[in-house]
Formats: C-alpha cells, sequence, structure tokens
C-alpha cells in the first residue's frame, strides 16, 4: 500500500524530535533491542576485532596508520590523498563544516533531515533554510535552488536521507551538484550510501573529481558497524580540506586499534554482502509487521525505516522502552511518527511483540 503524500507544511524551523541519546535514555530498563541510532549490530567483522586485539599491545604508541587508510580510500575511488580528510566518525567533518560556513552565512537544508550540521551552524548564528520535502519524502532540489542567493553558504544534502530513508535520482543529483555548486559549496553527507545497491554510482565522489565545489562526507558507524569506535572521513578539494581541517583534530583522535580495524575492513566485500543480506532480511520482517498490523510506511534505502504512528510520539518512545526497545519519534508534517533501525532478527522480533501490544 503506498503512503499518504506529503502535504507540504509551512516551514517552522526543523523538525522536532528526540536526540539518539535521548531516546536511548527514554528506555528505562535493561534493552530487549536497541533500535534508535541507526547503528549495525552485524559488525565489525571478525577481522576487524582481531585487528583490534592484536593492536593492543602496542596501544602505548600514538596512531600511525592513518596514512595507510587514507592511501587505501585513495586508491580505491581513484583520489587524491589531498581530497580525504580522516576523523573520529562523520560527526568531526560536519562539525567543521558547521563551524567554517556558518560564520559565512545561511544553511540550507531539508526538513526533516539530518540536524546535525545546522543545529551547529546555528550556534555560529548561521540562517537556516529548512526546505520541506516533496511529497514522495525525499529532499526537494528544485525548492533548495530556489532560495539560493548572495547570503548562502552551504548546502547540505543528506543522501539517502536521514530519518526518512529516501535516495535522491543519482543523474538529478549530480546535476543540481554541478550548478550550485559554481555559486556556494554543496556537502553531501552519505553515512548511509554503502547500503544502496551501487554505492559507486550513487556517490558523488565523482563531482569531486571532476573539481566540483562539492563534499562529501562518509563514515564507518554504519555499514562496516563501528559506531563505538569512531572514524570517518571528508572527501573535497585539496584547499577546501585545508581549510576545514583547521577545525579538526584530524587522524589522532582516532584510536590506533580504531584505525587498524578500518583498514583491514574497508571494501571488506565478504562482510559488507553479508551485513546487506541481513540488514534486508530484518528489512523485510518490519515492513511485514508494519503491514500486519495496519502501518504504512516510507520504503528505505538504508538501515532504519519511517513510519506514521497512530499515537502521541513521546508516549509511543515510552510505551516501547518500558518493553525494553528504544526508537525514535519525529514530529513533523502534523503527524507523529517512529523511526527504526534494522537490527538483528532477536532484536526485530522484540519490536514486533512490543508494537502489536502498544500500536
Ligand atoms: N550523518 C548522518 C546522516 C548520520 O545519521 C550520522 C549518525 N547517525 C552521522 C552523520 C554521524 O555519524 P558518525 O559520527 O558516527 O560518523
Amino acid at each position: 500500500r503506498p503512503i499518504a503524500p506529503l502535504v507540504p507544511a509551512a516551514p517552522l524551523g526543523l523538525a522536532n524530535a528526540l536526540s539518539d541519546e535521548e531516546a536511548l535514555r527514554a528506555a528505562p530498563v535493561q534493552l530487549r533491542a536497541r533500535l534508535s541510532a541507526n547503528e549495525n549490530p552485524f559488525g565489525p567483522s571478525e577481522q576487524a576485532k582481531q585487528a583490534i586485539t592484536e593492536s593492543l599491545t602496542s596501544c602505548y604508541q600514538y596512531p600511525m596508520q592513518a596514512r595507510d587508510l587514507i592511501q587505501k580510500i585513495a586508491d580505491y575511488e581513484g583520489l587524491k590523498p589531498e581530497n580525504i580528510m580522516l576523523d573520529a566518525g562523520s560527526s568531526p567533518m560536519l562539525l567543521a563544516a558547521a563551524v567554517h560556513f556558518g560564520q559565512r552565512g545561511a544553511i540550507i537544508t531539508g526538513d526533516p533531515s539530518y540536524a546535525d550540521l545546522p543545529r551547529k551552524a546555528e550556534k555560529f548564528k548561521a540562517p537556516i533554510v529548512a526546505v520541506p520535502l516533496t511529497a514522495d519524502y525525499k529532499l526537494d532540489l528544485d525548492a533548495m535552488e530556489k532560495k539560493l542567493d548572495s547570503r548562502t553558504a552551504l548546502v547540505y544534502i543528506c543522501n539517502p536521507n536521514n530519518p526518512t530513508g529516501t535516495v535522491l535520482d543519482t543523474a538529478k543529483l549530480k546535476a543540481f551538484a554541478a550548478r550550485v555548486s559554481k555559486k556556494t559549496p554543496v556537502f553531501v553527507d552519505e553515512a548511509y550510501i554503502d547500503y544502496l545497491p551501487d554505492p559507486r554510482d550513487s556517490s558523488l565522489l565523482e563531482a569531486v573529481k571532476q573539481g566540483q565545489n562539492v563534499l562529501v562526507a562518509r563514515t564507518f558507524s554504519k555499514l562496516y558497524g563501528f559506531a563505538g569506535l569512531r572514524v570517518g572521513y571528508l572527501v573535497a578539494q585539496p584547499e577546501m580540506i585545508k581549510t576545514l581541517s583547521q577545525y579538526a583534530v584530524g587522524p589522532m583522535s582516532i584510536s590506533a586499534p580504531a584505525i587498524r580495524a578500518a583498514v583491514v575492513s574497508y571494501q571488506d566485500q565478504a562482510f559488507t554482502q553479508d551485513v546487506l543480506k541481513k540488514t534486508l532480511a530484518s528489512k523485510q520482517f518490519l515492513y511485514d509487521v508494519l503491514k500486519r498490523e495496519g502501518y504504512e510506511y516510507i520504503p528505505s534505502s538504508a538501515n532504519f525505516v519511517m513510519f506514521p504512528l497512530k499515537m502521541d510520539g513521546k508516549r509511543f518512545v515510552e510505551e516501547m522502552g518500558k518493553r525494553g526497545v528504544s526508537i525514535r519519534n519525529w514530529e513533523f508534517n502534523n503527524q507523529h511518527w517512529c523511526r527504526v533501525s534494522i537490527g538483528r532478527m532477536d532484536e526485530m522480533q522484540a519490536f514486533a511483540e512490543a508494537f502489536t501490544q502498544v500500536s
């Protein structure tokens, strides 16, 4: 059953929700299913864990393997090491961009979308231009482009979009980036790109290689299961990398075990294919539960699914929390929404049990 189209509401600032941490804290009992932070419980790989164990004896040394990881990424993607900045997850990249661009002008973003960068930029007095999604819950590139003016400092695009899980048409996004980046830098957050069937074709790394003023943030937190290990990177023009590096600690903020684990995990196809297979199976189970209970959902290209609730969002989070299931709520388009991360099958079953009682 197709989901009801989004009726664009007047933009009222960024969509409101509990943060990942608040949602986890709102679950007061021993958790049976931790489905509020888009983590990947199928990772990290066994090889990554082994690399961590082996690196423990030399943990008194400062981490020196950042170059290896940068080179590996550069070789695979056809980039130069100068195009790449490494840090503890992609959050430091979002912060660096927020500090730099937030002092220079307005940030255009979708709404709802990942709010980390705009929220941080707001602290530097940046006006936030939050553009509602299209009727099919995608970022509205045409409307975003219309908002560009002389005070725009940055356009932030999250693709696939968190929290809706929707993905943009690649040709359309590439054309948008090519046009817009002539006037304003375009920041593409590709935290969930690895969940697409064709991440290399869908990525905007190509635009960076063509010399466009495009910044691409990537993370090991999702498909590689490194949320607690903290490794991420930014790809952009060398000058931009130099500029943004001023606002970040850089590779020295990543622990030696995490860097080693990232080196052995990167493009480990046997592992990533296995994660994708398990994620798809759990996602299909969730879709079936939602359908059975008479709920609609937004078909998702990432490791989470968003659906409209039939009750108050905060109460839903609390009731699910009492049953050991943490999820997140959103309020937008005059509706209460839930975002469920895709977990192990036992976690999806715990979700289903609690959901049947609460909904
Ligand atoms: N971007 C998006 C779209 C995210 O959802 C997240 C984490 N939820 C991040 C960036 C930051 O993740 P990390 O710092 O772990 O790379």
